[in-house]
């Protein structure tokens, strides 16, 4: 029998929840096509089937649709995040995903398969995808053995990523994670913070591949999300309420954590243009480095028009800037 196929935009979540997405769907017996590296091409169709005032994490994503749409797939799998923290919500461009997507492609609008996640609560989730599998399995309890499946493959990815992994290394040996073991930790004797979400810190093309560059120039890097969310400390002494957004607290958090932690020779953050909630975490990681640690820190926005030569200087500067600091010259 053809199996069905089901497109996944490299996009967004992608960088935070493929491992579960991955299997669930492969364990219902669906072939998965993923959308390649975000790359000139894809950006511009983006742009072109996207509103005008969106960041361009959103504006890429439109183009991995887009580039999934003309591969014939059945589907492309666009969910709707609206929590992953109870009382915590995400930025409106995200819950309204699957809108945004099917009004831009509305002929193709029976093809994006979608679920809606949250407000957070565990059974809530496991529901909505109880009830998107049994669209395709026959068998409640293939759906299930799929769902537990899924859940044990994501815990463990992110058990890597907790433990000085990042997204892309684990994805990388995601069908073997144990072979990650082998890989060299902390090598340089200079190591930065970079926070940010992972769609724009992760993907190279969005982020004129911040992190091998950082790496290429003798720079051992750490990523907010390589951090464990619930062991971060909420420092409430210099903000003592949550943001509304789980994202943002996370960003936030391990931002504050890198700027007070001595191993941490520096910090940069990565955001969209447009994206009003890192402009309120970046504000907060100025005030709380200024009146607290005064360590160097970089705020790196990025948008169509970001150019690999401006960002290649500013690291240049930040990194020798760092280097005096940590040698005591500054
Ligand atoms: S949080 Fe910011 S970068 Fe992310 S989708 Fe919303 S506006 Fe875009």
């Amino acid at each position: 029998m053809k199996k069905i196929k089901i497109g996944i935009p490299r996009g967004l979540y992608y960088y935070m929840y493929f491992p579960f997405w991955c299997t669930f769907f492969k364990s219902l017996g669906m072939e998965i096509v993923l959308s390649p590296t975000t790359n000139k091409g894809i950006l511009n169709d983006g742009v072109r089937y996207s509103v005008d005032d969106i960041c361009i994490s959103v504006k890429a994503y439109h183009g991995h649709v887009k580039y999934l749409l003309n591969k014939d797939v059945d589907y492309v799998f666009v969910p709707r995040i609206v929590s992953e923290e109870k009382h915590k919500y995400n930025c409106p461009k995200l819950t309204a995903l699957p809108d945004l997507i099917k009004s831009a492609f509305p002929e193709d609008k029976d093809k994006i398969l979608t679920l809606n996640l949250g407000p957070f609560q565990r059974e809530e989730y496991r529901f909505a995808f109880y009830t998107l599998g049994k669209k395709f399995a026959v068998k409640e309890s293939l759906v299930k053995e799929a769902y537990k499946k899924a859940e044990k493959i994501q815990r463990t990815a992110e058990r890597y990523l907790h433990s000085g992994f990042n997204t892309l290394q684990v994805y990388e040996k995601i069908d073997d994670p144990s072979s990650l073991l082998k890989n060299e930790k902390n090598k340089n004797n200079m190591l930065v913070g970079v926070v940010g979400f992972p769609y724009d810190v992760y993907d190279t093309f969005l982020s004129s591949s911040l992190l091998k560059r950082l790496n290429d120039m003798g720079i051992d890097v750490l990523v907010s999300n390589m951090l464990d969310y619930n062991g971060l400390p909420k420092y409430r002494d210099f903000a003592p309420r949550d943001l509304f957004w789980y994202q943002g607290n996370y960003v936030l958090r391990a931002g504050l954590y890198f700027l007070s932690s001595t191993s941490i020779d520096g910090v940069i953050s990565m955001s969209s243009f447009g994206c009003g909630l890192s402009s309120i975490y970046t504000k907060m990681m100025d005030i709380y480095n200024n009146t607290h640690h005064r360590k160097p820190l970089l705020h790196l926005v990025i948008d169509e028009q970001t150019g690999e030569a401006g960002m290649v200087t500013r690291l240049e500067a930040f990194t020798d800037l760092a280097k005096l600091k940590k040698e005591g010259e500054l």
